[in-house]
């Protein structure tokens, strides 16, 4: 199952995406969220609609979370480029929903930050609440689908600070998209690959994960209930790098598509 959030006739929709002549197409609307379901999938009513290239579409966040909660540091050479050691347990860190960003939407740099980096990301979308799962529980039953994030960051702000919600909470800093899907293994290992103006920058993939995503999960869902709709950027590779205005940075992940926003001066 693939999924988009977009606009149709001035509302906000989610849209079923299938294949048509091999371009992804929008065919369906859900009439109830995907987060409604809560695990359930099959039990949500679709309606047929006139198709819509899923490229022609006026595409929203996929994802309507209630937090997003981000690992740092889950790629080894990430961890090294920054001085930092690998950790020992899940590193986890918030980003506020405010920060959120369409696919083709606009990064601003802030004017008080003078180093804004990309961060490519596979990003989890919670389908399932999950509080405290049991040991013997497949963790997988509680994750709806994966999609592109790109957790923008201001470089300068994190190490002034000392603590990151400022520097990775700008408005703009969260862009993610284009889908959801599920048809996907990131256990088996999914390609992230991030690119500034077509220049390849980042370029990892979750088989070298440091933490396996069934321990990322259980170690948020020990602290806090994740909700349906939950976002959970995943680290990312080794490669960061500013970002200018003028320029375009795409994050793809394998079997998700291409998330692709354009960068300005506030
Ligand atoms: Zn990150």
């Amino acid at each position: 199952m693939k999924y988009c959030r977009f606009q149709l006739n001035g509302q906000a929709q989610y849209g079923l995406i299938e294949s048509v002549a091999g371009r992804d197409t929008i065919l369906r609307i859900l009439l109830t969220p995907p987060e409604e379901a809560d695990g359930d999938m099959e039990s949500l009513h679709t309606r047929r609609i006139e198709p819509i290239p899923l490229e022609q579409a006026t595409l929203l966040p996929p994802v309507r979370p209630s937090k997003i909660v981000c690992i740092g540091r889950n790629y080894r050479e990430h961890a090294e480029e920054l001085g930092h050691d690998v950790p020992k347990e899940p590193l986890l860190f918030l980003k506020a929903t405010s920060a959120l960003l369409a696919p083709g939407g606009t990064v601003r740099r802030p004017k008080i930050s003078e180093r804004v980096d990309h961060e490519g990301e596979l990003g989890v979308v919670i389908g399932k609440t999950c509080y405290q799962p049991a040991a013997d529980q497949d963790i997988r039953q509680y994750i709806l689908g994966y999609t592109c994030v790109n957790d923008v960051t201001a470089r300068d702000l994190q190490n002034k600070d000392g603590q990151w919600s400022r520097a990775k909470g700008f408005d703009t800093f969260c862009p993610v998209g284009p889908l959801v899907t599920d048809e996907i293994d990131p256990w088996a290992g999914i390609g992230v690959e991030t690119r500034v103006n077509g220049d390849v920058r980042q370029q990892g993939n979750t088989r070298d994960f440091i933490f396996p995503l069934n321990v990322v999960i259980r170690h948020i869902a020990q602290a806090m209930t994740l909700f349906p709709g939950d976002v959970i950027p995943t680290g990312t590779p080794s490669g960061v790098g500013p970002l200018l205005a003028g320029d375009v940075v795409e994050v793809s992940v394998g079997g998700v598509g291409t998330l692709r926003n354009p960068v300005v001066d506030e």
